[in-house]
């Protein structure tokens, strides 16, 4: 919902967020006026981004991008590069973009209040879809979602939340999140060790300094890397200390690789205990078991997934080093357990987890299998 109060109802008090700024500035080359940007406000307070792309045509079906976590709408709208806004723009489609609360473009992303990936699937994506429905009328509408924004998506649509999409593409991870075994120990290990000490693992390292109390985890980092860059390292060599790796890095441009840290925010580590307890169990799990606000949402989503009521693409790179073979998992799960689900599996060889995104050459190697997909539905 669009600007609603925090007060009304017989809700509890709602939290306060530091949310008045506007986000950080999208990096893109469309002309201005193509670039709608919608001051938007989840039913519990908190100010996300949302972006629409005027297209001049109000017959188009929409395709609302969802991106990971600590990263934000610019993944999708490189200059640098053909990104995936210029080629649905040309394939006829009307973009949307949602930059949930986990967004580094969002102005409290290292201050504000902390939240679960509840949060996201119960307000930031069915409000935002409600909103652009609300806009686009009876057009189709579909979305592309790309790891936590996937996984959140998920637990949205098993819970019923989001019905009547036209098609879901998902990358990297979607019910049935696999960490690499090193990554899930790390993240324990991680949790404890920095516990009450900081709570953020930031991947810039000019920002931190030298001599800072991060030192440690930019020196592990650089272990047995091949690449100097230290932004480059945390993200490529150790994806915020949990040891996975989040590309391949031939796969990445020059001048992506030297924007990294623009184009990746800080990861908090009080997210720590819901991942993990979504990893244990395989599937994505509902971290509030007795707030009411939460009853929405489905326990377990995985169980709940004959609700799914849209195709499913399920994308993967061959090399995803952060979410292995996930989505591979989740085909053949939901192919098992829900076999009147249309839901398929397509791997792209030689690419890792973001590049099936911001690779010099997603546009060649990755965007048709999208554009595929899409087209059959639209
Ligand atoms: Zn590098």
């Amino acid at each position: 919902m669009i600007f609603r109060t925090a007060t009304t109802g017989t809700r509890p008090a709602l939290r306060r967020v530091r949310t008045t700024v506007a986000p950080r500035p999208l990096r893109h080359r469309l002309g201005p006026a193509a670039v709608e940007e919608i001051p938007f406000r989840a039913s519990d307070g908190v100010r996300l981004g949302l972006t629409r792309v005027e297209t001049g045509d109000s017959g188009r079906p929409a395709v609302l991008l969802l991106h990971g976590h600590t990263a934000s709408a610019d993944m999708f709208l490189q200059p640098e590069t053909r990104n995936l806004v210029d080629v649905l723009l040309d394939e006829g489609y009307e973009p949307w973009l949602l930059d949930w609360r986990g967004s580094c473009r969002l102005p409290y992303n290292e201050t504000g209040q902390r939240y679960t990936y509840d949060d996201v699937a119960l307000y930031d994506i069915p409000e935002a879809v409600s909103y652009i429905r609300g806009r686009i009328g009876d057009r189709p509408l579909f979305v592309v979602a790309h790891c936590i924004g996937s996984l959140t998506l998920s637990l949205s649509m098993s819970a019923g939340l989001v019905p009547g999409l036209a098609g879901v593409v998902s990358q990297g991870v979607f019910l049935t999140p696999k960490l690499a075994g090193r990554t899930s120990l790390r993240m324990t290990v991680a949790g404890e060790l920095l516990k009450g000490r900081i709570d953020h693992i930031p991947v810039d390292f000019r920002k931190v300094g030298l001599r800072s109390k991060y030192t440690p985890l930019f020196a592990l980092a650089s272990r047995r890397a091949s690449c100097p860059d230290p932004t480059c390292q945390m993200l490529h060599n150790s994806a915020w200390g949990t040891g996975a790796s989040l590309f391949v890095h031939g796969n990445l441009s020059r001048t992506t690789h030297d924007r990294l840290a623009e184009l990746f925010g800080p990861a908090p580590l009080w997210i720590l205990p819901h991942l993990r307890r979504i990893e244990l169990a395989r599937s994505v799990v509902r971290w509030h078991d007795t707030d009411h606000r939460y009853r929405a949402l489905p326990p377990n989503a995985l169980d709940a997934a004959g609700r799914i009521d849209t195709p499913v693409l399920l994308l993967a790179g061959s090399e995803n080093g952060l979410w292995l073979d996930s989505q591979k998992l989740c085909h053949d799960v939901l192919a098992r357990r829900q076999p009147q689900l249309d839901v398929t599996y397509t791997e792209i060889p030689g690419y890792g987890h973001l590049d099936p995104f911001l690779g010099r050459g997603a546009a060649l190697d990755v965007f048709g299998h999208i554009l595929e997909f899409l087209g059959e539905r639209r």
